[in-house]
């Protein structure tokens, strides 16, 4: 089965300026679990050359029938960053390595102490593996199909976990300047990657942001905003790019981070987020925010993992209902799908929006 990239490119750009396009796009954020799945390998023998990467990504997605083309080991600064902070300090013990799942980095273990913050080595991006091959791979999966950039920083939250681990939580009260001083160096080791990025993968037209501390249930919005919205605003002022922002969180302060994030100038053109479920929100976010594309519809914890393909369907279906017509919709289950999720629930979504999709939209 081969798609038609031109197609799925034109799908995405007319949603993405407000037109109508032939019918709603489908995004998923595959990563390694449903890559393994699908392609048979491990997660190292699928980053063993940027061309089994790039080769086994276009497979993926193209047996998902979506109309992006995510890298299959998921390019965002999280767990692979996290790799890359072990190898630039000589600790790769602190990295598990997981065959048919997403590796990780023991939270803590390099942060522990203030000298250790003192000391930490920022991972250079070009040089420091796995980035260079991500890299490689997606300018290889750019010239074959189009489609692929999808620059990931994590500005900062998660690797402030990954790094400092739960210590942090106490940091924001007890500790902040300390806090602040890791927040500096995970913005400098972010800066690196997007350079690196732009040399080896080509410039890219936005961030695809993650927002972890924005949750009422991890941080005040104050908090959150001191130790993560400010460096995702000034990343966004100094590249120049607008944002995507992903928040996979289930309290998430969405209208809130977008209201701040336009005061500070940046740009935010589109919300990945499926949290809250009830449909209605998204109906009222529309309103609110009629020039943002919503990237969202379905959890992958909610009916994609427990439910049946029936359920799946109608999921998407009553979504597409209420805010297809309007347009600025793309189908995302969010986040990564993990192993619970079977696969027959994942084509669900892509038959679903294939059958209800279609521009008009005519639901009844
Ligand atoms: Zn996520």
């Amino acid at each position: 089965m081969i798609r038609d990239y031109q197609a799925c490119l034109e799908r995405t750009r007319a949603v993405m300026l407000g037109k109508e396009p032939d019918r709603v796009p489908l995004y998923f954020l595959t990563s390694e679990d449903v890559a393994a799945r699908i392609t048979g390998l491990t997660v190292r023998e699928m980053i063993s050359s940027p061309e089994v990467l790039a080769d086994k990504t276009i497979m993926v997605n193209n047996f998902l029938g979506c109309d992006n083309m995510a890298l299959v080991t998921n390019a965002y600064c999280g767990p692979f960053e996290g790799l890359a902070y072990a190898r630039a300090n000589g600790r790769e013990d602190v990295f598990v390595w997981k065959d048919y799942t997403t590796p990780f980095i023991r939270e803590g273990l390099l942060c522990q102490t203030e000298e250790d913050i003192e000391n930490l080595v920022i991972p250079d991006h070009s040089q420091t593996e796995p980035w260079p091959t991500f890299f490689k791979a997606i300018k290889i999966i750019q010239e074959k199909t189009g489609m692929g950039h999808q620059l990931g920083p994590s500005l900062t939250w998660s690797n402030v976990q990954m790094l400092r681990g739960s210590q942090a939580y106490l940091d924001v009260k007890l500790n902040p300047d300390l806090l602040m001083k890791l927040c500096e160096k995970i913005y400098a080791s972010q800066w690196d990657y997007y350079e690196a990025y732009c040399k080896m993968a080509g410039q890219p037209v936005s961030a695809f942001e993650c927002s972890y501390a924005f949750n009422r249930h991890m941080l005040s919005f104050e908090d959150a905003w001191k130790f993560e919205g400010q460096f995702i605003a000034r990343f966004a002022r100094e590249t120049k790019l607008p944002l995507i922002i992903h928040n996979c969180g289930f309290k998430p302060y969405h209208i809130e981070l977008i209201e701040k994030l336009w005061e500070e100038g940046v740009s935010v053109i589109a919300l990945n987020a499926s949290h809250p479920l009830d449909i209605d929100w998204w109906v009222d976010f529309r309103k609110r925010f009629p020039d943002i594309t919503i990237m969202g519809g379905l959890h992958v914890s909610a009916e994609m993992e427990n439910g049946t393909e029936e359920d799946v369907e109608n999921r998407v279906k009553a979504f597409i209902k209420k805010l297809g017509p309007q347009g600025r919709l793309i189908i995302t289950p969010t986040c990564c799908m993990p192993w619970r999720v079977p696969m027959y629930n994942i084509k669900a979504v892509t038959h679903a929006v294939e059958k209800y999709g279609k521009y008009p939209i005519d639901i009844d």
